[in-house]
């Protein structure tokens, strides 16, 4: 069965106060979630999250990235296994943010996936095209290739345990939302590709999200999408209200 999903990516926001008192907010406001929610806090904060979210049904504990390598001298690092011991069960890889800061290319991004699943936690992975791609019509090729060199070296078995977040990266944080159109277009498109590569039976269970500035506004004709599962929300996690408005569109 395919999940329904809601993840909020916090990225570099709330101290760790402000992260408990956010983590609050949103337990009191969200009821009764239809499908999963995520919540991809800093660091810092993960293990308390975790703690204070345990006890709810529904709500799962998520790192914004890691380090490729399991182990060893990289001072500052943080890896799979130290985010699996503290109760992580899903891990951001391939955000547009990372990709473009830290320069992450998709061979390194295959290997956080790796590194991710042989811990027992699940790949939240990212594609998405900038707008020079989408002005001249090859985002789906795009997108195609991202995937292709992400995460299609994967066994069957593995693969099931991925979500994918589609977020084209000129609706990140702009406020600009990618249309019910578009969004629907490019899930199908990744459906496809699945479809391809690992049989109907598999993309039909394939969680696929939507990010980039979903709204209480825009989540639920997005959501209402038929290969759009949920979404990947970065600004608007940060919102109880809002968060738990989009959680509530959830189909
Ligand atoms: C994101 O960070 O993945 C994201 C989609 O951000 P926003 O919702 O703010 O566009």
């Amino acid at each position: 069965m395919r999940q329904q999903i809601v993840a909020g990516n916090w990225k570099m926001n709330k101290n760790f106060d402000e992260g408990v008192e956010l983590t609050r907010g949103i337990l009191e406001k969200v009821e009764k979630p239809q499908g999963l929610v995520i919540l991809c806090t800093p660091f810092p904060h993960l293990r308390d999250v975790g703690k204070m979210i345990k006890v709810r049904k529904n709500f799962h504990l998520g790192a914004q990235n890691m380090h490729h390598e399991e182990k060893g001298a990289f001072t500052g690092e943080v890896s799979a296994d130290m985010l699996a011991s503290v109760g992580v069960e899903f891990v951001i890889v391939g955000h547009s943010e990372r990709r473009l800061y830290n320069k992450e290319k998709n061979q390194l991004l295959a290997q956080k996936v790796n590194v991710t699943l042989a811990k027992g936690m699940r790949p939240i992975f990212c594609c998405g095209e900038p707008l020079h791609i989408r002005e001249v019509d090859t985002h789906v090729g795009y997108v195609s290739k991202q995937l292709k060199a992400g995460l299609f070296h994967l066994r069957e078995e593995d693969f099931r345990k991925v979500v994918i977040a589609y977020e084209p990266i000129w609706a990140i944080g702009t406020g600009r939302t990618a249309s019910s159109a578009q969004a629907q277009e490019m899930h199908a498109a990744i459906r496809i590709l699945i479809s391809r590569k690992y049989g109907k039976a598999v993309a039909d269970e394939t969680t696929i999200l939507y990010g980039g500035s979903v709204t209480p506004a825009t989540a639920e004709e997005l959501f209402s999408q038929p290969d759009v599962d949920g979404g990947l929300v970065g600004g608007a996690s940060l919102k109880p209200d809002d968060f738990a408005a989009i959680v509530a569109a959830m189909k």
